[in-house]
């Protein structure tokens, strides 16, 4: 399939459609009205009818979008029929967390391996997932093929995890330490920072108040 460039708006919201699509297939819907998927997902169906037109036209006048076959072209483009080995560095509180919870809505993405520098958790076996020592990291990493990695480290430990990870040939960070760790432009980083999301949420609160939903 040709590629297709498409805004980087849209391609956030492809997984909202595509989680929801799956939630149809599974429940035996067949069909779908754009305005019912709209008021499923909270995206306007303008918005939806020009996100899909990026794909070509998906849906038809009167009948609105065939679950199955949209589902199937979401598949493809988020290339769901393909694992993607995600890794894990520092399986503290927030790394246990998190491979306790593994992404099991996606069936595609799989914490396939943990790393540790505390010699008390290298070796064992957390929530399923192996953990290993940090001096094979870097071997692991390309002999389990892992193209992205959750970074749960201390700040003080990031950059340096970061450059071994590069090193590896990774292909993309997903950064959960408070620094902005420095990646040649190869390499894709994705910062979570949680405390400054909940800062946010209460600064947006004290200044403008709940958002008013529609009746
Ligand atoms: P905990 O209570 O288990 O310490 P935490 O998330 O509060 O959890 P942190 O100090 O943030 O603890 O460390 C997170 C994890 O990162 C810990 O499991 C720690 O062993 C690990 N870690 C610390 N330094 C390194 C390092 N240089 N390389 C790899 N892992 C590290």
């Amino acid at each position: 399939m040709a590629e297709t460039i498409i805004p980087k708006a849209t391609a956030k919201r492809l997984p909202v459609y595509y989680r929801y699509l799956n939630f149809l297939a599974n429940s035996g819907t067949t069909k779908i009205s754009s305005t019912e998927l709209s008021d499923a997902v909270k995206v306007d169906s303008a918005t939806i009818r020009r996100d899909f037109s990026y794909f070509g036209a998906l849906g038809k006048r009167g009948y609105g979008y065939d679950v199955k076959d949209l589902l199937n072209f979401f598949k493809k483009i988020l290339n769901q029929d393909r694992l993607t080995n995600v890794g894990l560095v520092g399986v503290g509180n927030l790394g246990h967390a998190l491979l306790n919870y593994n992404f099991r809505q996606a069936n595609n993405i799989r914490i396939s391996a943990g790393f540790d520098i505390n010699p008390k958790l290298a070796g064992t076996i957390q929530s399923g997932v192996p953990i290993y020592p940090m001096d094979e990291m870097i071997k692991q990493i390309k002999d389990q093929q892992i193209e992205i990695v959750i970074l749960t480290v201390p700040i003080d430990a990031a950059q340096h995890i970061t450059d071994d990870l590069v090193k590896a040939g990774i292909k993309g960070i997903m950064n959960f330490t408070p620094i902005r760790i420095s990646v040649p432009s190869y390499v894709r980083v994705q910062n979570v920072d949680l405390a400054t999301e909940l800062q946010t949420l209460i600064y947006f609160l004290e200044h403008y108040g709940p958002t008013l939903n529609e009746p």
